[in-house]
């Protein structure tokens, strides 16, 4: 059975102050995530969980001391907690009782990236027909989620596309080439921060192995690393983007 003790429910949003009395004799079902949420399906209900900016999970003893900016414990039968910590109090803790697909921050968003919904036939549809430069659109969580600044970068560079190129202007090639390129950029940053590394972050969250073999992200002025030419930054929608010239058409 699981009970919630909270410490602050001061987060994002605060926490329902009647959560523990909800969750009180539940059990947790399956653990999934959708886009940035870690969903934990209960009896009747699933429990929304987001780190923010700053947050982490550990698993502890349930007797372990708090740390400064542990704001809540999961208690678990096994005698152990799933404790948050979150010193900047961006990350929220949410339940809802109904289908959690249909939760207002949840059913607008794209499909998972990695998952079978995201593929050229998809990619095509939602290029057709749109003016906005196809790094803005790989980047609207309306239509994939998950693809940051860094790697819609990236992937742009592998599939030989230049970011600021009109999302309609995508051939059927380019298509295959973009998921592909999202794909094996997630895939690869996937593995090098569930590796030794997978404790530091970067400010900008990427997994510190995984920086060091980014083609084009924060390169400006250094040479391609496949053709010499030196790579190129811009700013699109407020978000600064790098590409390679000669690379990328
Ligand atoms: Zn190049």
């Amino acid at each position: 059975m699981l009970a919630l003790r909270v410490h602050e429910p001061r987060l994002r949003w605060p926490i329902d102050p009647h959560l523990p009395r909800k969750l009180r004799g539940q059990r947790i079902r399956r653990v999934a995530r959708r886009a940035k949420y870690l969903l934990l399906e209960l009896d009747s209900g699933t429990l929304l969980l987001h780190l923010g900016m700053s947050g982490n999970l550990r698993v502890v003893p349930r007797d372990t001391p708090r740390l400064p900016h542990d704001h809540f414990d999961l208690l678990l039968d096994s005698g152990r907690a799933v404790r948050f910590n979150d010193p900047r109090r961006f990350g929220s803790l949410l339940y809802t009782a109904t289908d959690s697909r249909a939760h207002p921050l949840l059913k607008d968003l794209g499909p998972e990236p990695l998952g079978a919904g995201f593929d050229a036939d998809y990619l095509w549809q939602i290029t057709r027909g749109r003016r906005v430069a196809i790094k803005q659109l790989l980047m609207n969580s309306h239509l994939v989620v998950g693809v940051g600044n860094i790697y819609a970068s990236e992937a742009l560079f592998r599939a030989r596309i230049r970011p600021q190129r009109a999302a309609r202007r995508l051939s059927r090639a380019d298509a295959v080439r973009l998921v592909r390129a999202v794909r094996t950029v997630l895939a690869l940053a996937i593995r090098a921060g569930g590796t030794t590394l997978r404790d530091y972050l970067g400010t900008d969250g990427a997994p510190g192995y995984f920086r060091q073999k980014l083609y084009v992200y924060e390169r400006a002025g250094k040479p391609c690393r496949r053709c010499g030419t030196p790579i190129r930054a811009l700013t699109q929608g407020q978000r600064s983007t790098y590409y390679c010239p000669s690379c990328q058409q």
